[in-house]
């Protein structure tokens, strides 16, 4: 059965009233839409560990930096909805932008810190964007549970740190990245490819995990970086916004891997921006 869908805040809050007093657990598991395996496979890890699942899709305004990327972003709400029918949802919670940003709202979160490099750094704004709508979310849904992907890791910092400074009572759950079978981190942006870039975009991951098996066997970012940012421009890339290796909680910088260790990359391929993370 295809899960009801919610417009409304006092819709939303109708239901999750009669779901908090039967002292049931809520997950939610917000998205963007355009839903593919990797926001599936939250809403699944959702539904196996809590009473009531809401899927959130809003595409937030305040998070992009760039109005085309905006207008470009893929919206398929009915395919969607039909996507989540066999995970057995329980409500699908479509905000129009006057539920979550109504006249007058003038409050803006800014984590500071985790923000300043990676995505921070080359998307301006990008991060408030989420700090501010994703507490909207939790306080609407009332969730005892959230679930985001690793894929977007830094996120994933960030609405921890966000979480806990705020005192929201709800437990964020990190989930891995699920990949095409090429390799490529599943990304609603993927569907912006051409067939010909298509084909290219599988490289960005390539190279990390080569990086990867370099560093454990004691090599350098110093080292590694040039050559490796080389081949993903040789195979089309136009521009990489970074390639870095960092601390898994605190994001710090580092040239050599510890426990914890991640590497990260943005990286452009014909006017679309992919990113993508994997723990060394
Ligand atoms: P988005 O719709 O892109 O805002 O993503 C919504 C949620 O799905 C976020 O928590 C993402 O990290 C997560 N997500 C996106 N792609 C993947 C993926 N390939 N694997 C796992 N989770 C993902």
């Amino acid at each position: 059965m295809i899960a009801p869908i919610e417009q409304t805040l006092a819709g939303l809050r109708a239901r999750t009233a009669l779901w908090r007093r039967a002292y049931e657990t809520i997950g939610v598991v917000p998205t963007m839409g355009a839903l593919h395996q990797g926001h599936l496979s939250l809403a699944r890890a959702a539904r196996a560990r809590c009473d009531r699942v809401i899927v959130t899709i809003f595409v937030n305004p305040k998070q992009f930096n760039n109005p085309d990327d905006l207008e470009n972003y893929p919206r398929t709400e009915e395919d969607d909805a039909r996507k989540l029918e066999s995970i057995g949802v329980d409500l699908i919670y479509v905000p129009g932008p006057d539920q979550i940003y109504p006249d007058g709202f003038a409050t803006t979160v800014t984590v500071a810190g985790l923000t300043d490099m990676l995505c921070g750094a080359t998307r301006p704004g990008h991060f408030d964007g989420v700090a501010t709508v994703v507490p909207k979310l939790f306080l609407q849904t009332s969730a005892d549970f959230a679930f985001f992907g690793e894929k977007d890791y830094q996120q994933l910092q960030v609405v921890r740190r966000l979480a806990a400074d705020l005192d929201i009572p709800i437990e964020v759950i990190g989930c891995p990245t699920i990949r095409e079978e090429d390799g490529l981190a599943m990304s609603s942006r993927n569907l912006l490819l051409s067939d010909r870039s298509r084909i290219k975009a599988p490289v960005l991951a390539e190279v990390m995990e080569e990086m990867r098996d370099a560093l454990l066997s004691g090599a350098t970012m110093g080292a590694l970086t040039p050559d490796a940012k080389a081949r993903i421009l040789h195979a089309g890339f136009s521009d990489i916004d970074y390639l870095e290796l960092r601390g898994g909680e605190d994001l710090q910088l580092l040239n050599q891997t510890k426990p914890g260790a991640r590497i990260f990359a943005a990286a452009w391929l014909a006017g679309v921006r992919l990113i993508d993370n994997i723990a060394v």
